[in-house]
């Protein structure tokens, strides 16, 4: 049994065709998948879809490049979302130095919302503020960690996450890993899992792949983020739930293990990390 722990079926790419992008996933051996929200309006439609489908839950959570702006009532209504029994995660969250560069100025970067003052320090309280919800919600987090040109977010994080007491690190995950192989021993040693997309199929992935290989299989996660990066051989085009069977096949292939217990051990991470079935 296969679990997506990251996809955006809500998303308007799947207006036309949900339905069958759905039935595709069960076909395809899904028990569900993790609906993640990315603003306080796409983390109620999480909350609905998962109210309404078996095995789907939910996250709430304001994307980093998406976070300027944020009103006093919006996190009143983050806050309440998270009470959600569907609820299983605060994400995703986290440092985008990538669509939100910090070293150029408002107008020439890709932050979709007006408002910023140094994005670098907004993403980073916003980050803290999240943080806050998920140990007064005992939930763990679902971070995107998104590195610039020049500035480096996931060093940024794990600089702030090495500098909580033990008591204050978050459970949670990596999604969509994207950092070295040092800097993932550093969050394996802080207790985080890794979960890999499909970039880990993408030509360019060897350092993805060395993580992949070596580390615990008790840590991996895996992961869609449909409707983007859908693995090879449909790399450019719509992603979909179903393919995280592509994800489970190129790790157990790097791990010389069969896909089916793969799978049963990633199915199995994410229940445990979730607290679901
Ligand atoms: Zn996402």
């Amino acid at each position: 049994m296969l679990f997506d722990t990251h996809a955006h079926v809500t998303f308007s790419q799947f207006d036309d065709d949900r339905s069958e992008v759905i039935a595709r996933a069960r076909a395809a051996g899904l028990r569900g998948w993790l609906e993640v929200g990315t603003d306080v309006a796409a983390s109620k439609q999480a909350i609905a879809l998962a109210e309404q489908e078996e095995g789907v839950i939910a996250s709430v959570g304001v994307h980093p490049s998406d976070i300027a702006g944020l009103t006093d009532a919006a996190w009143e209504e983050l806050s309440l979302l998270l009470t959600n029994e569907r609820v299983r995660a605060v994400g995703e969250v986290g440092l985008d130095y990538y669509h939100t560069p910090p070293d150029l100025p408002s107008e020439q970067d890709g932050l979709r919302a007006a408002g910023r003052g140094d994005v670098r320090e907004l993403q980073l309280s916003t980050l803290k503020r999240f943080h806050k919800l998920a140990l007064q919600h005992d939930l763990p987090m679902i971070f995107h960690i998104r590195d610039g040109d020049t500035v480096s977010a996931n060093d940024d994080v794990l600089e702030w996450l090495e500098s909580l007491s033990s008591d204050k690190v978050p459970r949670g995950v990596m999604h969509t890993f994207s950092g070295s192989p040092e800097q993932a021993q550093r969050y394996l040693a802080l207790g985080l899992y890794l979960s890999f997309s499909g970039v880990i199929t993408f030509k360019n992935a060897g350092a993805n792949r060395i993580v992949a290989e070596n580390m615990p299989l008790d840590r991996i996660l895996i992961e869609t983020d449909s409707p983007f990066l859908a693995p090879e051989p449909y790399r450019g085009k719509q992603n979909e739930p179903a393919y995280v069977a592509l994800v489970a096949q190129k790790i157990a292939s790097v791990r010389s293990m069969p896909v089916a217990e793969l799978a049963n051990a990633t199915t199995d991470n994410a229940q445990r990390l979730f607290s679901f079935g």
